[in-house]
């Protein structure tokens, strides 16, 4: 089904990747609606169509339903019974079941496994005794996760091979949970593809992502590794999406190895941080793939038309705006989110680096 521009496109979640997602529908003529349960949220503030609401709020997901086109979402915390309430009125992409596989880390895993991609060894844990057990199986350092609503690092503990498991399953705050074995990567890697309703796909190069405390800091484009783990990193990214039979989105979290192997992390099944220099450095945006998407329109083609850095503005690292406008080539993005919070994501610059 294509709906032509003047569409109105509803997405679920006001933050800044909704409010990328408004701006590149707008470029194309397209309407959104965002659901969002904050007032003044990044996205709203960019669309003169906006319901403040609870996500779990039924008559006003259906009344939003109703008055949209076509759904999306821009966070993965949402309720998939109250989604799939919303996908009975209207389509939604990426589809709730996918949501629900990308949600919780145990189910993602099995999933993984069962499209036979490789991750980092792990053990399903539901209370202090089972996570002894898998400790006893995961030999070395260890990784242990809430199985849902973890992000950024949140709900995470590295455990020493001796840590002690009542101690941490008890610092978790219950469960279900995951533990994994510590990748001793050599590099974080994302790869973001774009996947259409006839099943085409437009997939980004892979970049590297750095991290500070569990959080985004730099995403480097292209990531520095030989064309062919590049090409299967795009390849397994694409297989992923396939098997989920998703429509919009997919970002791929992976660590690369010291031995050239690629461990799939973490799935997001919608824009991600990681692709925020496409807005700069490709002639379609992750975002604009987005809508395309879920629009039915053809995807554009996913070519990087200069090489880039993206550096998250963390917490104050906002307050140099005043410097990274007068630095010549310097791209700024700010998400007009106010007070100012140590760690929030407030925005990000991306430098070009044109090829030669
Ligand atoms: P996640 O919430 O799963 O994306 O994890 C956040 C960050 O923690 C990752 O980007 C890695 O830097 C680190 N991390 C997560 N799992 C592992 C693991 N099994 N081994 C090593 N580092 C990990």
């Amino acid at each position: 089904m294509t709906l032509a521009p003047g569409s109105v496109i509803g997405i679920v979640g006001g933050g800044q990747l909704g409010r990328m997602t408004v701006l590149a529908a707008a470029r194309l003529g397209y309407r959104c609606h965002v659901l969002t349960d904050a007032a003044d949220s990044s996205a709203a503030q960019v669309t003169n169509r906006a319901t403040v609401a609870a996500y779990d709020d039924a008559a006003a997901l259906e009344a939003f339903a109703k008055s949209v086109d076509v759904v999306t979402i821009e966070f993965e915390n949402l309720d998939v019974a109250a989604l799939a309430k919303v996908a009975a009125l209207v389509p939604v992409h990426p589809a709730p079941a996918v949501l629900a596989i990308c949600q919780d880390r145990l189910a993602e895993k099995a999933r993984l496994q069962a499209l036979g991609v490789a991750t980092a060894p792990y053990r399903p844990v539901g209370s202090a005794a089972e996570l002894a057990d898998a400790m006893a199986a995961l030999p070395g350092r260890t990784v242990l996760k809430t199985a849902r609503f973890g992000y950024d690092g949140k709900g995470q503990q590295l455990l020493a091979p001796d840590a002690d498991p009542a101690a941490a399953w008890q610092a978790l705050g219950g469960g279900p949970a995951v533990l994994e074995g510590f990748v001793p990567f050599l590099r974080e890697l994302s790869v973001i593809t774009a996947r259409g309703q006839d099943g085409a796909m437009a997939t980004y190069v892979p970049v590297e992502n750095q991290h500070r405390n569990h959080v985004l800091a730099r995403s480097i484009a292209p990531a520095p590794i030989p064309p062919a783990l590049a090409a299967k990193a795009m390849t397994l990214a694409e297989q992923i999406a396939r098997g989920l039979d998703l429509i919009g989105l997919l970002a791929v979290e992976m660590f690369e190895t010291a031995d050239g192997q690629l461990l799939v992390n973490e799935l997001a099944p919608r824009p991600h941080n990681s692709g925020h220099w496409t807005i700069d450095a490709c002639a379609v945006s992750q975002f604009e793939q987005l809508v395309r998407a879920v629009c039915g329109l053809p995807l554009g083609r996913p070519d990087r038309l200069a090489d880039a850095v993206m550096d998250n503005l963390l917490g104050d690292e906002v307050e140099a705006w005043p410097s990274l406008l007068a630095e010549p080539g310097a791209r700024l993005h700010l998400y007009g989110k106010f007070p100012i919070r140590p760690g929030r994501k407030h925005g990000h610059v991306t430098r070009l680096q044109p090829q030669g």
